[in-house]
């Protein structure tokens, strides 16, 4: 390491800023949001402050003249961004005077460096990578800004505007870090995450012991929650944030057969891994059982992630969960997946309405012949309407015959979609007719069918009227 992070308060002193164009505007926003005072020197003479605000813009004094002349006192950093020649003889001057002086882009001539910056309110976090590799900084911070949760800012601040208070009342700094972190861990610091701060303000003024809280026993199960969490149809990358998160600080995952190992991967590492799904034809463990393991871990004070393909409330039977866990008066919290029917539009370019064509949407399943029985397919003619079948590999026959006595087009388009956004994606399109001879080329599932003219969107049916028309022209030239 040869730059050590150190925070810089702007508030002592102006800052120096030489440059001009878009580089040097960039400096003027980062160093505005600061709260700066910048005195800046446009070497192309062009001041134009790129529409920052009026606040902002009050604190940037315009200087003209020659930087390399100009008074350095009282000044507390120089910055050059976009300054030509002028950056390393402003280096020169400042290093003279012994001010930490940053050329962008020109390590040579920097005493100090510019992180990455995650910018949370009072959280701040800076990823360096000594200059190297500017990218390398970006990713590093996405990483850190998918994980840290958005209110984290909230966070800081709420303690440091009780810090005082409560510090005076806990003598011995053992105790008061165990108070902070009793805070921060438990259910008060879980209300300011959740934007709810009046509550958790209301905690805090509720303790009337802190030295007492700081010691006592944790309240039993207190701590103990279920997320459901979609996981998306398999490409770990479609993760929510949020999801992220609850997997990242998961004791114990329950997963389905659907979830994909890359997903698990994301799981904190030394989380409990249970699978508690069922395969096509093999019975699981049950829906009481499951239900029964997720209250019983949330008991126990665990942080329990039930994952699940897709959509927790999409064909999940999270609607059941959390039924029981409503129940039995455990805490528990829902995050949205991308479900597989989006997945499927997404990576196939099956625009699910489209202006005339269709204006409805249907998700439906039809597991087993007896299902597609209980289908009202009358329901379901309109030419309008896209509809999205899950689970109906076994059923597509009954899905088939359903909508075509129903009255709808043995022509309307069908694409049949399998393992979306998995490395081995597959798909085969044609029409409602042909449904049988296209589901047999399908190599294995999970799939999922769409029904409707938009799938003439999609990217295999053009290509596939690409492929007919050329070998339409190859025949015509034989
Ligand atoms: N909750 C899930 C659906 C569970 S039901 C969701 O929102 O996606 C299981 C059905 O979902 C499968 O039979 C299949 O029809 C569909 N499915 C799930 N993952 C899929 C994938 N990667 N590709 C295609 N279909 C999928």
């Amino acid at each position: 390491m040869r730059f050590l992070p150190v925070f810089l308060d702007l508030q002592t002193g102006p800052v120096l800023l030489v440059g001009a164009g878009d580089l040097a505007r960039a400096k003027l926003r980062l160093l505005s949001a600061a709260g700066a005072r910048i005195r800046w020197y446009a070497t192309d003479g062009n001041h134009d402050l790129g529409g920052l605000a009026a606040d902002d813009a009050a604190r940037v004094e315009l200087a003209d003249g020659d930087p390399l002349i100009a008074d350095l006192g009282g000044v507390i950093a120089v910055l050059c961004a976009g300054a030509g020649d002028i950056g390393p003889a402003m280096s020169a001057r400042a290093k003279a005077v012994g001010l930490p002086v940053n050329v962008m882009d020109d390590l040579a001539h920097s005493t100090f460096i510019f992180p990455a910056i995650v910018d949370r309110g009072d959280v701040v976090v800076a990823v360096g990578t000594g200059g190297a590799s500017p990218v390398v900084a970006r990713r590093v911070r996405e990483s850190i800004e998918a994980l840290l949760p958005a209110r984290i800012g909230d966070l800081a601040n709420f303690i440091g505007s009780w810090r005082k208070a409560v510090n005076g009342r806990i003598a011995a700094f053992p105790l008061r870090r165990r108070f902070w972190e009793r805070v921060v861990d438990g259910p008060i610091g879980a209300l300011v995450l959740d934007g709810r701060g009046d509550e958790a303000e209301a905690a805090l003024q509720a303790i009337a012991d802190p030295a007492a809280f700081a010691t006592g026993p944790e309240p039993a199960g207190a701590q103990g929650r279920v997320t459901l969490v979609g996981a998306g149809p398999g490409d770990p990358d479609l993760l929510t944030v949020k999801a992220l998160r609850a997997l990242q600080d998961a004791d114990v995952v329950f997963y389905d057969e659907l979830v994909s190992p890359e997903i698990l991967d994301r799981a904190r590492r030394d989380a409990a891994r249970v699978a508690v799904g069922r395969r096509v034809g093999q019975p699981g463990i049950g829906q009481d059982a499951i239900n029964q393991l997720l209250i019983e871990a949330a008991q126990a004070g665990q942080r329990a992630v039930r994952l699940k393909g897709g959509d927790p409330f999409v064909f999940g039977r999270g609607g059941e969960e959390v039924e029981a866990l409503r129940q039995a008066g455990v805490a528990y919290s829902v995050v949205p997946g991308i479900t597989a029917g989006l997945g499927a539009a997404a990576q196939f370019e099956v625009p699910l309405t489209f202006r005339n064509e269709a204006g409805r949407i249907t998700f439906l399943t039809a597991h087993k012949a007896s299902d597609a029985a209980a289908v009202d397919w009358s329901a379901l003619t309109d030419a309008r309407m896209t509809v999205v079948v899950y689970m109906g590999m076994t059923a597509a026959p009954s899905v088939r015959s359903g909508l075509l006595a129903a009255g709808r087009s043995p022509q309307t388009p069908v694409g049949v979609f399998a393992r979306v956004t998995r490395p081995d994606a597959q798909a085969a399109v044609g029409t409602l007719g042909e449904l049988p001879a296209l589901l047999a080329t399908i190599e294995s599932g999970p799939a999922i069918l769409i029904i409707g003219d938009v799938v003439a969107h999609a990217a295999p049916w053009r290509q596939s009227q690409l492929a007919q028309l050329s070998s339409y022209f190859q025949v015509a030239a034989e």
